[in-house]
């Protein structure tokens, strides 16, 4: 068995494989895809110390230091599902899609999120030509060009907020009739000249020239199309954690999110979560770096601690 098995191996699961390889402890890491969020985005210029790097580039790091290291990685393997410990310091298990069930003393959580996807035309096209969903990450790119968000819940209206201080123009879809975030959000967002709001539009198309975006059709409320002029779309419909195969072993909230403590710990003693699958605010890079080193040195806490039963 492990002392330590990480499930997933985005820059959170990295992190803690490194971290706990480095305790000299038997580290394992279920390794669907090295990278994970970070092989789906070009620029990346917010991991703080790199100023500009693309995500594949920063994902070969990445696996290059997991694998410097003496850390078993099983790669291409899914979790389906957890076996929490009968008592603590006990083994949990942790089946795979392959039919195998790995044990270990202790197991961190780190199989991220996934942004939900307009699945309109030319949405996958222009992803990151145009299409994006993470203003953090790639609202300054936009800098004095025209954008619309879709969604107009809170993470809609937040981005709203955020890039029309970067961008020139704003233009905010939502779906149904008003806006569904907090009205302190809404309150504001009405105090911007820069942008637009439009209820009872449904995005339906994303249109480019082969190379950018270069503008989004709606259907009104009128029930008839209408086309906007613009160069980006970021689409904030919702952030859904990987968490699903989970099921009620560990306590998620309300979005499917791992809740965890300060320490990484869940509600299962000796199961640690990190990154977009848990509570953690703000889904980035270098909070998913951090959190996943918090989760493996808690997780080697546990270790010294709990004495198997
Ligand atoms: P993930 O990166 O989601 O990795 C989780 C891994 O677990 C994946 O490899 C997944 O395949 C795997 N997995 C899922 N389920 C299972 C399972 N059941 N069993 C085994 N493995 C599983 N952040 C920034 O800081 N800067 C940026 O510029 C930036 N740009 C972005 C652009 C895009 C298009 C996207 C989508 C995200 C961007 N982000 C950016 C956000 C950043 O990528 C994430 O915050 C970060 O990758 C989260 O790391 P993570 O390790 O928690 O999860």
């Amino acid at each position: 068995p492990f002392d330590v098995l990480i499930i997933g191996s985005g820059p959170a699961g990295a992190s803690a494989a490194i971290y706990a390889a480095r305790k000299g402890v038997r580290t394992g890491l279920v390794a669907e895809r090295f990278g994970g969020q970070m092989m789906d985005t070009e620029g990346i210029e917010n991991f703080i110390s790199v100023p500009e790097t693309t995500g594949p580039r920063l994902s070969a790091a990445l696996e290059a230091h997991v694998r410097a290291y003496d850390v078993d990685v099983i790669p291409g393997e899914v979790a389906t599902e957890l076996f929490p410990a009968a008592h603590p310091g006990g083994l949990h298990g942790v089946a795979l899609e392959s039919g195998a069930i790995l044990h270990a003393r202790t197991v961190i959580v780190a199989t991220g999120a996934h942004w939900r996807h307009l699945g309109v035309p030319g949405e996958e096209e222009y992803r990151n030509k145009g299409v994006a969903y993470c203003p953090h990450c790639d609202g300054p790119f936009y800098k004095g060009k025209r954008v619309a968000v879709a969604g107009g819940g809170n993470s809609g209206v937040e981005a709203a907020i955020d890039l029309a201080g970067i961008v020139a123009h704003v233009t905010l879809l939502q779906r149904g009739s008003r806006l569904k975030a907090d009205k302190v959000l809404c309150d504001k967002l009405a105090t911007l000249p820069n942008v637009t709001v439009l209820t009872e539009a449904l995005t339906t198309r994303i249109e480019g020239n082969g190379r950018n975006v270069t503008g989004l059709t709606y259907r009104g409320g009128d029930g008839a199309d209408h086309h906007v002029d613009l160069e980006g779309v970021f689409v904030q419909i919702g952030l859904l954690p990987n968490t699903d195969w989970l099921k009620d072993t560990v306590e998620r909230n309300a979005f499917g999110e791992i809740v965890v403590n300060d320490h990484g710990a869940t509600s299962v003693p000796g199961v640690f979560a990190a990154g977009d699958a848990t509570t953690t605010p703000y889904k980035q890079i270098v909070i998913a770096i951090g959190e996943g080193a918090k989760a493996a040195l808690s997780a080697f806490d546990y270790l010294i601690r709990v004495p198997a039963p």
